[in-house]
C-alpha cells in the first residue's frame, strides 16, 4: 500500500494490516510504545481516502478529552477538511451529544448539566440533609457515600433492587436501607434539578437506545465505523453501548492493550477487552514491536509480565541495547531522596542528559511517598514540576485570597476553621497579596491581641492606630468598606473575589511582571475562581463560610492539585497513573518498598456490600465457579502489576528502580518486585552510564482550540482574551449571557424541528422553553413574564421562516478550521433557502440590532462562510436579532475569503507569540479586567 499519510511507508507489517483493514471486527492489541495513535491515524485515512467512506460515518472515542484533540490534530494533516464531520470524541462527550440530538425522547429534555466529580461532590454537600446521608456519616466521610452511589449507577443497580438483595441478606441492618432510600433521593433530586452523573449520562443513553428502535436505528445508521481506543479501560456500560450500536455493521475496531489497564478502581474492566475476540469473532492484529525503549528495558518489561496475559505476545525491541538498569538500594527512605537525587545530578554532571526535563519521578502515590524526594530536589536547587499533589490549598495565593473572603464575610465564630492550616490568622498581611509596608505591618502587629482592625473605616481612624502608609491605608479602608457593604447588600462570592482582586492590586502585580512563577499563581488564581463559579452554580446563594467548610472537608482522593506552568527543563515528578501515554528519556520509579509498590491489599471497606450478583461485570462473565464472596482471585494484585509495567514502559533510555529497607525506623524491606526484576534481566546497582541519552525536543507545543467567541474576544481585547482564554478566569454570569443560552438552545430545537418537518406550534414552543429556561430573575412573576414574551417572539419568528424560505437545508452544522497548530471549532445556526431560490446563511443575537456590532459580526458570518466554503455558495449572509426581529445583511464577496484566511493566519501567530496587549474600547466600560490591564 502507498503511503496515506506520508510516513506510512515506515511502518510495520502489523501496523499496516491494522491501518488496511475494511469492514468487519478487528482488535489491536497495541503493546506499549508501538505506534497504536499512528495506526488509528492511518487507518481512519485509510477509510477516507481509499475506501471512500463518508467521513461523517465515522466515529472516533478516546479515553480523555486530550487524546480527543490531539488525534484531531494529526488526523486534520491526513484527511484536512473531511475531520469535520467526522465524531471524535470522549465517551462522555458522546454521549451528552446523543442526549441532546434526541432530546425529544427522554425526560432530561435539551438542557441539563452533566456533573463531573468535583460538582457531584458539590451537590451531594449542598443536598446533604434533603438526601439523608447526614443518617449515613459526617460530611467529612461523604466520600464513601458517593462512591457507594456511583458503585451503584456504574452498575445500573436501582435503588429498590439493591434493597430488596441487602434486606434478604441482612435483614437487621438499618443502616444499608437507609442508604437504598438515601440513594433513591439522590436520584430523584439529580432529576428534579435537570442533572445527571456520569454513569447517569451512559444509562440514559443506553435506556434512550434500548426503549427507542428508531434512534437506535438512526445512530446504528450513521456510524458504520466505530473505532475505540484504550479498551481495556471502558467498563461493562460503555462494552454494553458499542455492542449496540456496531450490532448492524459490526464495523467495530478497537484497540487496546489488557497489560496496561489500570483504572479498575474507576470501574474499568480489562475483561471487555480480553473477550472481545471470542464475542465478535473478529480479525486480531498485534502490535509487538516496541519504538520507545531500548532492548534491555523492553526485556525487563516483557519479561515481567509475560506469564500473566491472556492474549500471547513478545515484545520486539526496534533499538539497540543503551544504559544499564539500575536498581537503587537505600538503607531507608531519607536515605533514598539522597540517593535518588544524587543520581540525578550525576546524570547531568556526566552529560548523560543535557537537562533535568529528561527525569521523570514516578510514584504509586505522590502525596503519600514523594515528599522526601521533593524536599531534596529542593535542598540541592533542582527544578522540578510535580503533578497529583493535591497541594492548591497550600499556596501562599490561596490562602491569602480565602483568607480575606473570611475578612470580609467572617464567619461567626467557628473552631472547625481556626485549626486549618494555621492561616487564619493576621500573619496574611505580611504577604506579598497586599503587599504593604514593614510599618504598617508592624503597626498592626502592635495591636492588642482582641483589636477588630476590621472595624476602621476613616482614614483618621488607621493613622490613630499608627499607620502612615497612605497606599496600605487605602487598600485597608477599602477592604473594610466591602466588609460594610457585603453585610448590608450580599453579593456573590466571585463579585467578590474580583473586588478584593481589585483592591488589593495583586492581579496587576503578577501581569505587569510575568514571570514563570507569577505566571503559576495567575493560574492557580484562575483555577480558584473556576472552583467558586461551578460551587455557586451548584449551591443557591451559599455564604464564604460554606465554600470554606467545602474545602476545609475535601475527601483526601478529591483535593485540588495545584496547576504548574510546564517547564521543558525541570524534573517531571507524577504518579504512575498520570505518566500514562508518556514517555521520558530517564524514569526513576520511586519507592518500590513493600506495601508501598505493590501497594498493600486491603479488605474493601465499603458503606454497604454491594453484593457482587449485581454487579455488571460478574453478571456478564461465565463465573459460575466463583462462590458470592469471591473476587476475582488476584484481581488486585493484576492492577499492582499492570501499574508498575506502566511504569517501567515509560522509560526510553535509561530505567532507575529505587527502593529502600525501612520507613522511618520500621524495617519494611524492599518490594518484592524488586527481586522478581533481578532474575530477569542484568541489572546493576552501580550508577555508571554507558551512552547518552538520544538529544530529545521535549517543549510541549500544544494545539490551540479556538471558538468563534474566543477569537471575537481577542479582536475586542487580546489581554481579555489571555485571562480569560488562557489563564481560564471565570467571571460571573450575566443577565444577558444566560439569556442568550435560552434564546440560542430554543432556536435549535426549532430548527433541527423545522428542517424534520416537524409542526412547530404555540403548544410545542411552550414545552422547548420550558425544557430550555433558565432563571433570569429572582421575582418568579417577572421570570414568568419573560418566559412568555420569549414564547411569543419565538412563534412569530417561526411564522416569519415558514413564510420566507422554501427549505431548511442545515441546523446547527458543525464546522472546523485547521491553521497551522491550531483548531477553530464551531457550529452555524441555520442554512435555508429562501423563496428566491438564494442560500442564506443566518447567525442569531438575543439583543437588538442597534445593540450589535456589525464589523464583528461581519467577521464571523464570513468565518462561517469560509469554514463551509467547499460544501455551500452563500448568496446571503444575515444576523437576525431576536429582540427586535430585524435582519441585517451582509454581502459575500469572494475576495473576502482570501483575506479572511489571511486575517486568520495572522491571528494564529500573534496567539502563538503571546501578543496580548490590551486594546482600550467601548468594550471597557463593562469590562471585569478593568482594574489590571
Ligand atoms: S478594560 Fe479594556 S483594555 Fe482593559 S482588559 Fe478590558 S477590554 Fe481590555
Amino acid at each position: 500500500m502507498n503511503s496515506i499519510c506520508n510516513r506510512e511507508d515506515s511502518c510495520t507489517s502489523a501496523q499496516r494490516e491494522a491501518a488496511k483493514h475494511f469492514e468487519g471486527p478487528l482488535l489491536i492489541v497495541a503493546g506499549p510504545g508501538a505506534g497504536k495513535t499512528r495506526v488509528l491515524v492511518e487507518r481512519v485515512a485509510y477509510l477516507v481516502k481509499k475506501k471512500k467512506v463518508d467521513p461523517s460515518n465515522i466515529l472516533v472515542i478516546t479515553f480523555t478529552v486530550k487524546a480527543a484533540e490531539e488525534l484531531k490534530a494529526r488526523l486534520s494533516h491526513c484527511v484536512g477538511q473531511e475531520i469535520v464531520s467526522m465524531q471524535i470524541s470522549t465517551i462522555h462527550s458522546f454521549c451528552h451529544e446523543i442526549l441532546r440530538d434526541y432530546s425529544d425522547y427522554h425526560e432530561l429534555g435539551a438542557t441539563f448539566d452533566v456533573l463531573d466529580s468535583e460538582m457531584q461532590l458539590m451537590f451531594m454537600r449542598a443536598n446533604f440533609y434533603k438526601l439523608g446521608i447526614n443518617r449515613l456519616v459526617n460530611m467529612g466521610r461523604i466520600s464513601e457515600v458517593l462512591d457507594g452511589f456511583n458503585k451503584c449507577g456504574e452498575n445500573i443497580i436501582p435503588p429498590n433492587e439493591l434493597s430488596e438483595h441487602l434486606k434478604k441478606r441482612y435483614p437487621d441492618n438499618k443502616k444499608y436501607q437507609e442508604f437504598c432510600k438515601s440513594y433513591e433521593k439522590y436520584l430523584e433530586a439529580l432529576g428534579e434539578q435537570k442533572k445527571i452523573d456520569f454513569a447517569g449520562l451512559q444509562i440514559n443513553v443506553l435506556k434512550l437506545l434500548k426503549n427507542n428502535p428508531d434512534v437506535l436505528k438512526a445512530i446504528r445508521d450513521k456510524y458504520r465505523f466505530i473505532l475505540v481506543d484504550e479498551y481495556q479501560d471502558t467498563n461493562p456500560i460503555q462494552d454494553e453501548f458499542f455492542d449496540l450500536i456496531s450490532n448492524t455493521h459490526k464495523n467495530i475496531c478497537v484497540v487496546g492493550d489488557e497489560d496496561q489497564s489500570i483504572y479498575a478502581f474507576r470501574g474499568a474492566d480489562p475483561w471487555n477487552f480480553i473477550r472481545f475476540k471470542e464475542k465478535y469473532d473478529s480479525k486480531y492484529v498485534s502490535l509487538d514491536k516496541n519504538f520507545r525503549s531500548t532492548s534491555n528495558i523492553v526485556k525487563l518489561f516483557d519479561g515481567f509480565m509475560e506469564n500473566y496475559r491472556s492474549y500471547p505476545k513478545k515484545i520486539e525491541p526496534s533499538r539497540e541495547c543503551g544504559n544499564n538498569i539500575i536498581i537503587l538500594k537505600s538503607d531507608d527512605v531519607t536515605d533514598e531522596a539522597k540517593n535518588v537525587v544524587r543520581t540525578i545530578k550525576q546524570l547531568k554532571e556526566d552529560g548523560i542528559i543535557p537537562h533535568y526535563g529528561y527525569v521523570a519521578l514516578l510514584f504509586r502515590s505522590v502525596r503519600y511517598h514523594a515528599n522526601k524526594i521533593i524536599a531534596e530536589l529542593k535542598k540541592n536547587d533542582i527544578p522540578y514540576t510535580v503533578k497529583g499533589h493535591g497541594s492548591f490549598l497550600d499556596r501562599k495565593e490561596i490562602q491569602t485570597m480565602l483568607y480575606m473572603l473570611s475578612y470580609v464575610d467572617p464567619p461567626s465564630y467557628d473552631d472547625r476553621f481556626t485549626s486549618w492550616n494555621n492561616w487564619w490568622n493576621i500573619s496574611m498581611f505580611e504577604t506579598e497579596f497586599l503587599n504593604l509596608n514593614p510599618k504598617t505591618v508592624e503597626a498592626l502587629y502592635n495591636l492588642e491581641k482582641d483589636f477588630d482592625i476590621s472595624s476602621l473605616l476613616t482614614k483618621q481612624e488607621f493613622v490613630d492606630i499608627g499607620m502612615e502608609d497612605d497606599q496600605d491605608i487605602n487598600k485597608l479602608q477599602q477592604l473594610n468598606q466591602l466588609k460594610q457593604e457585603l453585610s448590608e447588600k450580599p453579593r456573590t462570592i466571585l463579585q467578590t473575589y474580583y473586588d478584593i482582586l481589585e483592591i488589593s492590586g495583586y492581579l496587576k502585580w503578577l501581569v505587569t511582571d510575568e514571570t514563570p512563577k507569577n505566571q503559576e499563581k495567575i493560574y492557580n488564581l484562575a483555577q480558584l475562581s473556576s472552583i467558586l463559579n461551578k460551587y455557586e452554580y451548584m449551591n443557591k446563594n451559599p455564604k464564604i463560610k460554606d465554600f470554606m467548610f467545602y474545602l476545609y472537608l475535601l475527601p483526601s482522593g478529591m483535593q485540588y492539585d495545584e496547576h504548574v506552568v510546564d517547564n521543558p527543563f525541570s524534573v517531571n515528578i507524577s504518579t504512575v497513573h498520570q505518566s500514562k501515554g508518556l514517555e521520558f528519556p530517564v524514569v526513576f520509579i520511586c519507592s518500590v518498598i513493600k506495601n508501598r509498590f505493590p501497594g498493600r491489599k486491603k479488605k474493601e471497606k465499603n458503606l454497604v456490600p454491594i453484593p457482587q450478583e449485581l454487579l455488571l461485570k460478574f453478571k456478564k462473565k461465565d463465573l459460575t465457579l466463583l462462590t458470592e464472596d469471591t473476587i476475582l482471585p488476584d484481581e488486585f494484585d493484576m492492577e499492582e502489576r499492570r501499574l508498575f509495567y506502566v511504569a517501567m514502559t515509560r522509560a526510553q533510555d535509561v530505567l532507575v528502580v529505587s527502593t529502600a529497607d525501612k520507613i522511618k525506623v520500621n524495617k519494611v524491606g524492599y518490594s518484592p518486585y524488586v527481586k522478581e526484576i533481578e532474575k530477569i534481566e542484568e541489572v546493576t546497582n552501580s550508577c555508571k552510564f554507558m551512552e547518552m541519552c538520544k538529544d530529545r525536543d521535549l517543549s510541549k507545543e500544544k494545539p490551540i482550540s479556538l471558538s468563534y467567541s474566543s477569537i471575537d474576544t481577542y479582536n475586542r481585547c487580546p489581554f481579555m482574551y489571555k485571562m480569560l482564554y488562557e489563564y481560564g478566569f471565570q467571571t460571573p454570569p450575566s443577565y444577558m449571557q444566560n439569556y442568550g443560552i435560552i434564546i440560542h438552545n430554543c432556536l435549535e430545537k426549532i430548527h433541527i424541528g423545522l428542517k424534520n418537518d416537524e409542526n412547530i406550534d404555540g403548544s410545542r414552543i411552550k414545552e422547548i422553553v420550558q425544557t430550555c429556561w433558565i432563571t433570569l430573575h429572582t421575582n418568579k412573576k417577572k421570570d414568568e413574564n419573560q418566559r412568555m414574551m420569549v414564547e411569543r417572539n419565538l412563534l412569530d419568528y417561526v411564522h416569519e421562516v415558514k413564510d420566507h424560505s422554501r427549505k431548511i437545508i442545515s441546523a446547527e452544522e458543525p464546522f472546523s478550521i485547521v491553521k497551522k497548530n491550531m483548531e477553530i471549532n464551531g457550529r452555524t445556526d441555520l442554512i435555508l433557502e429562501n423563496n428566491q431560490g438564494e442560500i442564506e446563511l443566518l447567525d442569531f443575537k438575543a439583543r437588538e440590532q442597534m445593540g450589535i456590532e456589525k464589523t464583528s459580526v461581519e467577521f464571523q458570518l464570513k468565518m462561517y462562510e469560509y469554514a463551509l466554503k467547499d460544501k455551500y455558495k452563500f448568496d446571503k449572509l444575515c444576523a437576525y436579532t431576536f429582540k427586535d426581529k430585524q435582519k441585517t445583511f451582509f454581502d459575500s464577496k469572494p475576495e473576502d475569503i482570501d483575506e479572511l484566511d489571511k486575517n486568520l493566519e495572522k491571528l494564529c501567530d500573534k496567539i502563538n507569540e503571546h501578543e496580548f496587549t490590551p486594546k482600550e474600547s467601548n468594550f471597557c466600560t463593562h469590562c471585569g479586567f478593568k482594574f489590571c490591564c
